[in-house]
Parts: structure tokens; sequence; C-alpha cells
């Protein structure tokens, strides 16, 4: 017969670490967290050999009492929480008391400390030893602060420690865990050495502009450049941080990071609502890059989740998804070719001078902060596709010079995108404004002045529904079909009429006429399942999207047409006022621009 036996304390242990220490990577993480949650304005970090050999975390934070040394190595003890209540409003990043004891279980681990105005000479350390992790405590020389050492890691558990890579690979990711938790609080100064070289020095951040220093420093200058600031507040919840330009896309979605209230997540609805935000204006398949801050009353958010705290639960999901895609909905489509000239204005001039990147050719000039500013309505195109305007050449001469002048008087107001001086090849329209040389792709920018207008008017009037000759029936969940009751009205409003005919089965009558040729019941069920995990679908909005912007497409003006200047300086102005006119439908660039500095370059004037 087995026998049942209770575990030695350091066994027990070990099986805990095996959730929470997985790789040198997720000791600094616990470490590193403990230091700020023990409010450290100065956290040193020193790895060797990758962590394998030595990891070692010291900060200046309030300490730990003598008293309390033996138990911050105890499994199931903490500062952070004492009854059930703490758990649903937790402030710390810390609160369920095992780090310590699961990294000294599978590893030489040594915390010293000094309270905060002790009046002690030293500070005390302890170890724990044997299976029975028996606590010793001794005085030691310290400052105010802690220090934790953590050696030979997993000298004890072989099979986690064959998991183990190269050092190099291991130092690359505690270098992204450094980075992580950098971004996470810019008031902290952060060192960090691999075999006693520095890698990383960074001083506490506290103007926007230093905390930019930081982002650049750890996210790369290209990011910085090519994104906006975004700050909003509605109704107790606030979001910030650096979002790129929808032409700054990347092939992975790597440079993501996400923080809420100071602790970065990965969450399915926090993705989806960001990826809604840019969907009309992203390249396909290509990933935003974003730092963003979600701040919020921490008894709307349960960490509670998981071991490693990546996951968290929003007890409002709904509002919190629609405020994260409004926010950045609305500051994606305020992003308009005067606010990225007037941010290129801010570059130094050897920035603007780097050759463009291969998927970002307006590097240069779509950076800097973002301003509210309100786009006006288009007026009525001055330009069409098909036909010239009918100007006579005259005419045109003389209105063209009459703009031209103006760039030479300094008190005439030049518009931001300046004014048309010719065509290329039939493809580009080149226009000068008061720095320098603009660059539009005639067709992209048309594309998306049409296609906004479009989406405009799909908006204003009513949208047109086409009753189905042949209602579709669809067999659902009782819970779907629930749903679909319960958002009929929500659904009418766009377009579509369903109605609940059985527990579960649902029957749809009515479809906006742009989605006749879909396929509607592919779309209904897509729709339920964003509804129930989201509290909000952007499908239909999205189908009806895409066949307004492939309208647009073929409705645009098609390379090697001769444009007037007049109608060239029509489409100018339109550009300036159309939301997201910064890149086509299909999320390129549609004007690049080229300082009369950067041109000096090329050409080497000045040297
Ligand atoms: P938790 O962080 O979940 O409370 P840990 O095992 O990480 O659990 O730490 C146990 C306790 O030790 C903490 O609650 C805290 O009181 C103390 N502690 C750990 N690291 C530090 C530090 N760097 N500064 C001050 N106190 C610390
Ligand atoms: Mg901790």
């Amino acid at each position: 017969m087995y026998r049942i036996n209770l575990l030695k304390q350091r066994l027990a242990n070990q099986i805990a670490a095996g959730e929470v220490v997985e790789r040198p990577a997720s000791v600094i993480k616990e470490l590193i967290e403990n230091s700020m949650d023990a409010a450290a304005t100065q956290v040193n970090i020193e790895v060797e050999q990758g962590g394998i050999k030595l990891i070692r975390v010291r900060d200046n934070g309030l300490g730990i009492n003598k008293d309390d040394m033996k138990l911050a190595l105890a499994r199931h003890a903490t500062s952070k929480i004492s009854e059930v209540a703490d758990l649903n409003a937790i402030d710390s990043l810390g609160f369920r008391g095992e780090a310590l004891a699961s990294i000294s279980s599978v590893s030489r681990l040594c915390l010293q400390s000094k309270v905060n105005g002790s009046d002690e000479a030293n500070g005390w350390q302890v170890q724990a030893e044997g299976q029975d992790m028996a606590i010793r405590l001794e005085p030691a020389a310290h400052s105010q602060g802690t220090t934790v050492e953590v050696r030979d890691l997993f000298f004890n558990t072989p099979a986690r420690k064959k998991f183990l890579r190269k050092d190099r690979t291991e130092f690359a990711r505690i270098d992204e865990v450094v980075k992580r938790l950098a971004l996470s609080r810019f008031g902290i100064e952060v060192n960090l050495t691999h075999n006693q070289r520095s890698v990383h020095r960074m001083l506490s951040a506290e103007s926007r502009s230093e905390k930019q220093r930081r982002v650049a420093l750890l996210c790369g200058p290209a990011f910085v450049d090519n994104s906006v600031f975004v700050d909003l507040e509605r109704a107790g919840l606030r979001l910030w941080g650096w979002v790129s330009l929808p032409t700054f896309s990347r092939s992975q979605a790597d440079l993501q990071y996400f923080y809420v209230n100071g602790r970065i997540i990965r969450d399915k609805l926090v993705a989806h609502a960001i990826k809604q935000a840019y969907r009309d204006v992203l390249y396909h398949g290509r990933h935003p890059a974003y730092v963003l801050y979600l701040e919020l009353d921490p008894a709307m958010v349960d960490v509670n989740v998981h071991p490693t705290k990546h996951e968290v639960r929003f007890r409002e999901g709904r509002m919190v998804h629609d405020f994260l895609f409004s926010a950045l909905h609305k500051a994606l489509a305020k992003i308009t070719p005067s606010d990225q000239l007037a941010a290129s204005q801010t570059l130094p001039p050897d920035v603007g001078s780097l050759p463009p990147e291969p998927n970002n050719p307006n590097a240069s000039l779509q950076q800097g902060s973002l301003k509210f500013r309100e786009t006006t309505t288009p007026r009525q195109s001055g330009y069409s596709p098909g036909g010239t305007n009918g100007a006579s050449s005259s005419q045109q001469l003389a209105t063209n010079l009459a703009a031209l002048s103006q760039l030479h008087d300094p008190d005439a107001e030049v518009p931001p995108l300046g004014y048309a001086i010719a065509q290329l090849h039939g493809i580009y329209l080149l226009a000068q404004n008061r720095e320098g040389l603009v660059i539009v792709d005639m067709h992209a920018a048309h594309e998306r002045i049409t296609y906004e207008r479009m989406k405009q008017a799909a908006v204003t009037e009513e949208i047109k529904m086409q009753p189905l000759l042949v209602p579709i029936s669809i067999a659902v969940s009782q819970v779907e079909a629930d749903c679909a009751e319960q958002q009929a009205q929500a659904l009418m409003q766009l377009g579509i009429a369903v109605e609940r005919v059985a527990d579960e089965s649902i029957v749809v009558r009515q479809v906006p006429s742009l989605l006749k040729d879909s396929n509607v019941e592919q779309l209904i069920r897509d729709v339920l399942s964003d509804l129930l995990e989201f509290g909000s679908s952007e499908r239909i909005q999205a189908r009806q999207d895409e066949i307004l912007s492939t309208m647009a497409c073929h409705g645009s003006v098609r390379a090697n047409r001769q444009l007037a200047l007049p109608e060239m300086n029509a489409l100018l102005r339109d550009m300036e006022a159309t939301e997201r006119s910064g890149q086509c439908n299909h999320g390129r660039p549609t004007f690049v621009f080229r300082s009369l500095d950067e041109l000096d370059k090329l050409f080497m004037r000045g040297q």
C-alpha cells in the first residue's frame, strides 16, 4: 500500500517554484518587482553567466525589519495583503508571498536588508538551509535597502537546469524583463550589468521628454520618431503612452507593451481593442507598435488569475474595451498631414537625413506628439477622377504663380502640404511648402479621401437595407441566441434584422445592401462571438468598409492621368482636411516630405 507523508519544506517549495521560477529572467522579474513594491528609487542588477551563476539585485527601498527577515523566505508570508478583502484591490506587484521561498529552494539565496530609519549600525541577512529550510539569521553590513543574491540557480534541480539555454540567450530574456520593468516605472533609476560590463544605465525620468528618451533607449529611436503621444481620460480610466503611426508597422507583434496600473499584461481583450482601432489604417497582416499605460481603480481589475500575473481580468471588460478602442481610434483618425509635418519640423536635422527604411518610407516625416486638432469636413473636391475642370491654361498659370509667390511672402499663410508644382510620370504630385518638397502618391491620396467620404455618407444617409428573399436561419448555442435577442436593437441600427425563432435558432431577414453578397451566416456567427467575448463587434462595419474601400480604389485617380495644377492643389487641400489621410486604405503612406536641409545634404551643399 502507498503511504502518505508530508513533503519536506524544500521539496514543497521546489514544486511551487515550478510555476514561477522558470529561468533566470523569472527570478529577476520577481526580485525587481519586490524592489518596486518597496518603493525603491534605485535598482542595481548584476548578472553573471546569463544569471545562471549569479543574480544580485540591490535596491534603496524600505527594507525589511529584523523580526520579519525569517518570514521573508517562508512560503505564504507576505507584507502586502492580510485578508481576503485585500485581494479585491491589489495595488502591489506581489501578493502571493512565495517568490523568495521558491527561489531559495532552487538556488543558494542570501537576503540582506536594513530598514529605513533604523538606528542599528548593521543590517541583517538570512539564508535557508537543509531539507527543512531552517533559516539562519546573522548581522550583515548593509546600508538602507535590500539586496538579494541568487547563486547557482537550479543546482539542486537538474531537470530544470537542463532546459536552460546558452548564457547569451538567457541574458537576452533578462534584458527583455528589465526593459519591461524599466518601462513600467519611469521614476526608478535602473542599472544593469552582465559579467561586470554595464548594459543599461537609466536615470530616473520625470518629464515627458525624459520618459520619451527612456522609451527611445529601450524600444529604439525609430519607434519614438514614428509614434504619437496620447493621454486621454474618461470615467475613471486613463490611457497614456506612445502608439506607432500606421505607416510604422511591424511584421511581428513584438513591440507591444501594455501596462495596467504599472503591471505588464497580455490580454485578449486589450489586444482586440487595439487591433480594432488600427483596423482601417494598417497595411494588411502588419502589427502596430505601442507602449501604453492604462490606469484605473485597482478594484476594477483582478490580478489574481495566474501565478505569473501576466493575465488580468477586468471587472468591467466591455467598458475597458470600449474606452481603449474609442480613445485610440480617435487618436489615429486625427493624425493629419499638418500634424505630421508640424512634428517633422521638431526633428534634429541629422535624424531627418537617415535613409528611409523599406517598410517605413517616411520615417523622417511622421513623428512627434499628437495635437488633437479637429479635422473639418472635406469641401467639395475641385478635382475629379475622370475629366479636367476646364480652366484655361493661362488662367491656371496665373493662379499658380499667385500661389507660389505666397511662399516668398513671410506673412502669407502657406498650407501644410504647400502648392503643387508638377506631376511626375503621371503617378506622383510634387509640391513645395515653406520647408521643402512634398511628394504625394496621387492615387493613394485620392483613394483615402474618396473612402473617408463614402464612409461618412454611409453613416449619415440611412444604411440601405436589403430584405433577403430567402431568410437565413442559423443554428446557434443558447447563449448566442440570448445574445442575438438582447442585441437585436443594436444590430438593427447596423442594418441587420435578426430574430430568435427557437431556443437555439435565429433567423436573419435583412442585411445592409452593401453586404448582400457576403457570407452572411459566417459574419453573424463572428459578430455574436465578438459580442459575447468583448461586448462589441466591428465586423459589420469592417466588412462594409472593405467593400467601400474597394469601390473607392476603383473610383480614384488612376496612374497616368494628367491633372491640371488647380486640381492638384485641390487634392492637397482635401488631404489636409481628411481624417487618416497620411496613409491610403491599405495602410501605405500617401505622401513623403523632404526638407531643404535634407536636400542640401543630398547634394553636399554647405559642407
Ligand atoms: P510577495 O512579493 O508576494 O509578498 P515575496 O516572496 O516576493 O512575496 O517576498 C516576501 C516578502 O519579503 C514581501 O512581502 C516583502 O515584505 C519582503 N521583501 C521581499 N523583497 C523585498 C525588498 N526588495 N524590499 C523590501 N521588502 C522585501
Ligand atoms: Mg514578490
